[in-house]
Formats: C-alpha cells, structure tokens, sequence
C-alpha cells in the first residue's frame, strides 16, 4: 500500500425501488462498514459514503403501475433503506440521495465539463417513438414477440422466457407499453462517452498497475478489456433524471449509469466543504466497495469519466464481492426471495451483530455463498454464544463472586500466563494483516480467536477448583481473564459494535483505541465491574422455523403466479358431455373417514336420493362447516369402495395451482336435483 493520509469509501448506491437485504448487506455494506470501523478506531482520517440511487427506467415503471409519481416511489424506499441502515448500525459519515439538489447540480457541472472538453461524442439514431404520448421509448417502455423463442411479452434490452439480449428494433410486433400502439422509428440526437479511446489507457492502469486486486475483480475487468469497449450513450430520452445541462434538449436526461456514480461526489459536497481534499489530493486513497454486478461501472466506466474529468482521483482498490444466494437459490426482489432487512431488525431486535456476524462469517468474498437459517442459528448458538459469550459470562460472573467485582492483583505470572497473553499481540497483528487486504471474512476470524484464547484457558487453568486452596492463583488467573476481555472490546469492535459497547458497560471500560489491542493491563487492580448481563442469547428452533415458512409462503405464491393452466384437452361430442348427470345436492353429514388424511364421507341430499359419497377433501374442509353446503354431484359414475365405504358418485372441486381442492357451488340456493348442464 502506498503513504495515504487519508481515506475515501465509498458504497454501491442501493436502487431506491426496493428495500435492503441480506444479499447488499453481504456484498457491500457489512464489509465496508468493518473496515470503516477499523481505519476510525486506528484515528485514521477516513469518510464512508452512502446513498440512494432514484433514478432509471424502472422506477418509471414502477410509479406508473401504482399511479403515483416517481419522486413518490423514491421517497418511499429511501425512507425505508435510510433507517434500516441507521438501525442496523451501518456506519456511513452520510447517507445521501441521487434526487437531491447537489447532486443534480455536480452531475450537470460534470457533463458540461466533458461536453466543453470535447470529451463527448455526438450521435444521431433512430429509436423508437410513441406518437400519441409524444415521447421516445425507453427499452423498457416497448414489447413486442421474441424473434429467438416467440414469446409474445418481450422487452426492448431483453427476452425474459428465454433470456436473450435484445435491442428494440428486432422485436416483432413492437408496441408502446404506455399508449399500447405501434410505436414509429424517430431520430435522436444523443452524447457518448467514447470508451473505445481509454482502453489501452484502462488496461495499463488496471492489468499492469493493480495486479493485487481481488482476482475476481481483475478477471472481470480483463475480460471486459479483452472483449474491446465501445460508446457509451450518456444520455437518453426521459423524463425522470438530471437533465441534459444543454440548450434545446428538452426531454433528455443523464443516463443513471453516468448520473449514480457522480453521486459518491455530491453527497460528500455535502458533508463536507472540504469535500475537495478526499476526491483530489494524490494523498487520498479511494475505495469502492460494490457488488460484482457493479465491477465494470466501478473499474472501468466511472474511472473513464473521472480521467476525461481530468482534476479527480482513481479508486486504489474495489473489493467486491460475489454474490450471496438465500437457502440455496438466488435472491430476488421481484420472487420475495431475500430476507428483508427492515423486516430482520423486527423479527430478531437486538441481534443486529448477530445478522452482522453471519454475513461475514459467510462473506461472498471469493465465490457465491449461501445464507440458510439453519447455518445462522447455528454460528449464533456455537460461536456467538458458545465460545464469545460463555467466556466473557465466566470471567465477569467468577470476578462478581470470588472479588465482590473488584479486578484482583496480579501476582506472579506462570509460563503459561505468559504465552497467553503474548498471544494477543500475536492475534492483532492476524486482523490487521486480514484486513488490509480485504480479507474481512478471516479478519473476522482471527478476531474470534481471542475469545477462543480465553475460553481456553479458563478451561485449563479452572480457578473454580482453585478457589478454597490457592486464591492468589485464582486472583492472577481472573486478572488474565479480564485482560482477553478488555482486549475483546477493542479487537471485535470493528465487527460487533452494539455487542462490545454492551461489554464495556459491563466492564464499565472506556472504549480504547486500536493502538491498546495487546496491552495487558487495560484493567487496573481495584477497578469495579459491573454485574454482566448475557452478551448473546441462544436461538430456538421456532424462530428459525417461523423464518423458513415465511420463505416456503414465498415459495407457494410464486409457483402460484408462475403456474400455467393445463392445455385443452381433444374435443369431445356433445352427447358424450350430455352423458355425466351433474346434479345439485346438499351436504346433510361429514365426518372424517378414520385413519386416513385425505377422505371425508359426506351423506348428500341430491334431490333424487340421500346418499353416500367420500371424497378427498379432508385436508381442506373442516366437516362441520360443510353440512348445509351446496355442492356439484356426479351422481352417475359407477359406485366405488373406498376404505370399506361405498362410494355413490363424486363431488366436482376445483384443483388450484398449489393442489388444493375447492368445492364448485351454485351462486345462489338451488333446488336439490337440479340438473347442471
Ligand atoms: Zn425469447
């Protein structure tokens, strides 16, 4: 690394159409947090950024299907992100957003800058016009018959039946998703950025300067490279966005690719009047931490736009991520397929560094990861409680009992001792190594290993068999004790920040800064504690178990909408259906047939006999509530013996997409014996 006085960290900008889940928090904000914690508890100057990203088509869309504008939707999910985050402790310097006045006026400057510069290229094309609405058709906005699979419901970027990449002009039967006509081919004029011309630029700076970046990040960026880059349209026809800072371009907006990430810029403006010093001084070094979904805009467009700028700094590194699937699939919004951050910090309140320590115990930093419910109460119960909790409790719980609380004289150190608490220097200089190359996953590992050192030798040293015999002992013992303790409050702060200021409290410690990790006496002798309380509780199984139906519900409603109805089967003749005798009848009795799951039998009323019928409605129906109840009987279908019952027809049910079975009844109270044709 080289001599940086201070630091900028920047975070992906979460798209304001949605809110926060575990996925985000894993790839980008858990980990930019810890570090952020870390370089703050080593009084590094260091600023982590945040915010919104509101623009984009699909927040368009989105405010037009629930009839409200789109400054509504992005208000809404900015609330939404902007307290979940505060909630959870992510510790951003300011959590900004893209619609605010700043960040129009930087974005504006900015494309001036570059258009003044000659560093745009300008383009005339023909795209997609709907002349009733008098607008030009975002990708989005127009679809149209799959000309690779003939699915009917196509968008203009892409084909979601068989995934294939599209541009609107290859749609068949294209139509506008606004007026619902046929959309007319118009021209444009729009800006590019020419990013065919910083290629041999680009792969200088990355693939010959910043070979230590993460090997996904570089792959991805080489392979971008080697594919050759080419424009960039930087604009585009739009109501919603910053507007195109150019005389006679009404209806033109900033494409938010080149918008968002000029917002890392406006929300430092608007930290800070200093904001020059961290995206100008050589002396600053710029972090991006981001998903992998956002490699090229982080590695490759933006820095194009800040070298064509000319005065900014280039990231030093981007650390992203993979991804995190959820219960072996992928996360996704639109499925409800995520646990919902907001939806976490109700569920599970003050467990907030327990969500914190499973997602970086199960950081996606190399490869995609899976977060299961079962694996979180799991390193809750084994790790959190078993090992960080159970030593702390012991250490604090055995001071109250033997010293009234009073942290005892040291006497003479063993060997042992003396290994021991050697051991945490030795463990220090483990989490910085870890993460000062972005290893937090391992940082966080080694930063557990202090607790693994104490429950060790509590275990080995057992002072409660010491105590009536040699209590000196057992005074140095419980003073080493303390010190892994007092050393836990600063070595996991990075990581469990609401957990270690609870362990102060107990400790009734101040909060040390990172140079005191190692030191041996941060507790004097004669200091007080207090009595402690549980640090972490254990998780029950119905919790998790609740957590996993929520996602089986999930589950259900979506194979619900996915479910496609069965194809028509081959005509029949008209006296083929005139031969079933469909009656009317009613449920005089219900009872379930004993030893079985499914079958009930039911005595109908069918206007011609009263009679018996079993049917397999009974994981559905209640018996009692069916009695009074008008069904649809086919009463001419041969009788058939069901566990030793005689069954004289069939009650005609529904069969819904999930399987589930519902009887068909009249709309109105019909005579008994009506024939159903
Ligand atoms: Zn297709």
């Amino acid at each position: 690394m080289g001599n940086f006085k201070r630091t900028l960290i920047t975070t992906a900008l979460p798209y304001a159409n949605g809110p926060i889940h575990i996925g985000h928090l894993a790839g980008v904000y858990v980990p930019a947090d810890i570090y952020a914690r870390y370089l703050r508890l080593k009084n590094e100057d260091v600023i982590m950024i945040g915010g919104s990203d509101e623009h984009g088509v699909p927040i368009t869309i989105k405010a037009k299907n629930e009839g409200v504008t789109p400054q509504d939707i992005v208000d809404r999910y900015h609330n939404i992100i902007k307290a979940s985050f505060e909630k959870f402790g992510i510790s951003f310097d300011i959590y900004s957003r893209t619609s605010a006045k700043v960040h129009y006026d930087t974005a504006s400057e900015i494309f001036r800058k570059l258009y003044d510069t000659g560093k745009l290229t300008e383009k005339t094309t023909e795209q997609y016009y709907d002349e009733e609405n008098g607008q030009f058709l975002a990708d989005r906005y127009i679809i149209g018959t799959c000309p690779k699979c003939s699915f009917e419901r196509a968008y203009g970027d892409q084909c979601e039946s068989c995934g294939t990449s599209l541009s609107p002009t290859e749609l068949i039967n294209p139509k506008s998703t606004i007026s619902g006509n046929q959309p007319v081919l118009k021209e444009t004029k729009h800006w590019y950025m020419p990013l065919d011309q910083y290629e041999s630029w680009l792969r200088e700076w990355i693939l010959e300067g910043h070979q230590e970046w993460k090997s996904n990040v570089y792959g991805q960026c080489k392979s971008w490279l080697d594919s050759g880059l080419q424009p960039r349209a930087v604009t585009r026809d739009l109501t919603w966005g910053v507007p195109v800072p150019l005389e006679g371009v009404e209806g033109k907006v900033l494409y938010v690719w080149f918008d968002a990430p000029i917002g890392y810029i406006s929300a430092t403006k608007e930290l800070t009047p200093d904001w020059e010093k961290y995206w100008k001084d050589r002396e600053t070094r710029m972090l991006h931490f981001i998903g992998k979904d956002n490699i090229v805009f982080h590695c490759i467009i933006f820095p194009s736009m800040l070298k064509a700028e000319g005065t900014y700094n280039l990231p030093e590194n981007v650390p992203a991520n993979e991804f995190l699937n959820l219960e072996g699939d992928k996360i996704s919004t639109s499925r409800n397929w995520a646990v919902w951050l907001h939806e976490y910090l109700e569920a599970f309140p003050g467990k907030e560094d327990v969500l914190k320590y499973v997602l970086t115990a199960n950081a996606p930093e190399t490869k995609d990861n899976d977060f299961t419910w079962k694996d979180f109460q799991t390193r809750n119960n084994n790790e959190l409680v078993a090992i960080l909790g159970n030593f702390v409790n012991r250490a604090l719980v055995l001071t109250n009992k033997y010293f009234d609380g009073i942290v005892p004289a040291v006497g003479k150190h063993t060997a042992y001792d003396e290994e021991t608490l050697a051991a945490i220097s030795a463990i220090k200089a483990e989490i910085e190594k870890s993460l000062d190359s972005f290893r937090i996953r391992e940082a966080l590992k080694n930063a557990m290993d202090l607790a693994r050192l104490g429950n060790k030798y509590l275990a080995d040293e057992e002072p409660w068999k010491l105590f009536k015999t040699d209590q000196q002992r057992v005074k140095t013992i419980l003073n080493v004790c303390l010190q892994i303790t007092a050393n836990l409050t600063i070595g996991l702060e990075p990581f469990l920040p609401f957990s270690m200021e609870k362990l102060r409290g107990f400790l009734n410690l101040e909060k040390y800064d990172w140079s005191n990790l190692g030191n041996t006496d941060l507790l004097q002798e004669g200091h007080k504690i207090n009595s402690p309380e549980l640090l972490f509780e254990k998780i029950e199984d119905s919790k998790i178990d609740e957590q996993l139906q929520k996602l089986m519900d999930a589950r259900k409603m979506n194979e619900m909408a996915e479910a496609k109805a069965a194809p028509a089967k081959e005509s029949v003749a008209f006296e083929a259906f005139g031969k079933m005798d469909i009656r009317i009848g009613t449920v005089l009795e219900a009872q379930k047939v004993p030893k079985t799951k499914k079958l009930l039998q039911l005595k109908v009323d069918t206007g011609i006999d009263k009679r018996t019928i079993v049917s397999g409605i009974a994981e559905y129906y209640e018996p009692e509530a069916l009695v009074g109840t008008q069904v649809c009987v086919l009463v001419n279908l041969e009788p058939k013996k069901l566990r030793g019952i005689q069954s004289q027809g069939m009650i005609l049910c529904a069969e819904n997409a999930d399987g589930s079975l519902h009887i068909v009844t009249p709309d109105a109270v019909v005579k008994n014996g009506s024939e159903v044709k």
